[in-house]
């Protein structure tokens, strides 16, 4: 696909000042799009409107690799959206989208945007005291729409009606060379909208981009403009950030571009500051997600931050434990509520994720104690197998648990006879495991208990 983009010379002049690239010329089929994203655009079309696809479709399509979602950008206002789609409904505030439900599919539609400056009032634009645009809907046309997105890569504009592409900026060029390019004034776009800058890491990451040169010195500089975003907004993007399929590939770049500690602060700190086991534990984590997504299996983000926040929430169990003397229950209890009300902070977890990544943790203290029926009620448990694999996920990044991984594969694996096996081995090493330290005269030296 990307050799087609070399012919982008033969462009001719297009609307407002764009250039056009016919359709033998970038490659892009009507079949790899979704029947619903073709039909949103033939439906404004007929209705009078102006309408391309336009964002990561346009730009992975280009790629040739296969589009996430099909954006769509219209000279249509969200009302006038809305006549035309029965089944639509406008979302967000800070940035009106109309979602247009084709049967299982949602299509984003949004309304050609202007610059803020452009505003008449504060009812269509309007910034915070760090000047992040808090609302930014003021309409356009196609033509300043361009020069409101982030990336030049992503502002390339295709109309699935006559095969044509659009471009008003560099977009095809730096798709060509691999390059992250911000449109306008890099400082100033970082500024008004901080989540560009993890936009412009996210994007490096999953499409193993370089970030133009003055594109990506404001990363490391302003990383700090993030603490400006609300921690829900931040929460969407780490969902985007980590459950994409490259977020091993994230978590670097976020690091190298100080940005990690503006999403997670305690993981940055243990990744920076902590032992190696705690490191592992985080990098395991992102591979195993990476992994689970190429195999098709199902990814949650309470994993995710169970994992994140472990090494942490270890050290704060830790200190309860030997400093405190809570019980490890207790420990765990007081350590959690902690350091969720620190990352709350950050980020928002949803209660939905929130639960049971508390569950994952609670049961990591419930895994060792199987004997009786407690392993067969623990199975029942709906968030066994979580726990399990966060268990792997610990001894894989070298904790020890003292073969208990092994222990709980085995039990999955057999039939009633040998799971009952299974626990009376355990029962008969019960004994020997408690192990009672020697009677001594003298008074042992304390240790601090094992990791
Ligand atoms: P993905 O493959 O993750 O969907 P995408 O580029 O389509 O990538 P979206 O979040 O779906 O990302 O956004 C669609 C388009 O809207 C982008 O390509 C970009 O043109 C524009 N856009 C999104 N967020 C911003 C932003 N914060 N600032 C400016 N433009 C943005
Ligand atoms: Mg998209």
């Amino acid at each position: 696909m990307l050799k087609r983009l070399l012919q982008i010379f033969d462009a001719s002049e297009g609307p407002l000042g764009s250039r056009v690239i016919r359709a033998k010329h970038h490659g892009i089929r009507n079949s790899d799009i979704s029947r619903g994203g073709v039909r949103v655009i033939e439906q404004l079309h007929r209705a009078g409107y102006e309408a391309f696809l336009v964002g990561g479709g346009v730009r992975d399509l280009l790629l040739g690799a296969k589009p996430k979602d099909f954006d769509v950008a219209t000279s249509a206002t969200p009302e006038q959206i809305r006549a035309v789609f029965r089944s639509s409904r406008i979302i967000g505030k800070r940035f009106r989208i109309v979602h247009v439900r084709f049967g299982r599919e949602i299509i984003e539609v949004t309304t050609f945007r202007d610059s803020h400056e452009e505003a008449d009032g504060k009812h269509e634009a309007q910034q915070s005291e760090h000047g992040v645009l808090l609302r930014d809907n003021v309409y356009g046309d196609l033509r300043t729409d361009a020069e409101r997105r982030d990336f030049t890569i992503n502002a390339l504009y295709y109309n699935p009606e006559n095969g044509e592409l659009l471009e008003f900026s560099t977009g095809l060029e730096d798709l060509n060379a691999r390059t992250l390019r911000i449109i306008g004034n890099p400082g100033a776009r970082y500024k008004e909208d901080p989540v560009r800058l993890l936009r412009a890491v996210r994007f490096a990451a999953k499409l193993g981009f370089s970030i133009e040169q003055s594109s990506e010195a404001p990363i490391r500089e302003h990383a700090d403009y993030l603490s400006h975003i609300p921690s829900a907004r931040l929460f969407e993007e780490v969902l985007k950030l980590f459950m994409a399929g490259s977020a091993t590939a994230t978590l670097n770049l976020l690091r190298e571009y100080h940005c990690l500690q503006y999403l997670f602060p305690s993981t940055d700190y243990c990744m920076e500051k902590g032992s190696e086991v705690d490191s592992n534990m985080i990098t395991s984590a992102t591979a195993n997600t990476d992994k689970r997504i190429r195999q098709g299996k199902k990814i949650t983000p309470a994993f995710i931050y169970a994992a994140f926040l472990w090494p942490a929430l270890r050290a704060s169990m830790r200190h309860l434990v030997n400093d405190q003397k809570l019980s490890t229950q207790e420990a765990m209890q007081q350590a959690a509520q902690g350091i969720i009300t620190q990352q709350l902070s950050y980020t928002a977890i949803p209660k939905r994720f929130l639960v049971p990544m508390r569950e994952i943790w609670a049961l990591q203290l419930r895994l060792p104690r199987r004997s009786g029926k407690r392993a067969a009620v623990l199975m029942e448990h709906p968030r066994f197998r979580a726990a399990y694999d966060f268990l792997l996920l610990r001894e894989q990044a070298g904790e020890d648990a003292q073969g208990l991984g092994n222990w709980w594969t085995q039990y999955q694996q057999t039939d009633d006879a040998g799971k009952a096996a299974l626990v009376d081995g355990l029962e008969s090493e019960q004994p020997q495991k408690r192990r009672r330290p020697p009677r001594r005269k003298t008074a042992p030296k304390t240790k601090a208990p094992q990791e």
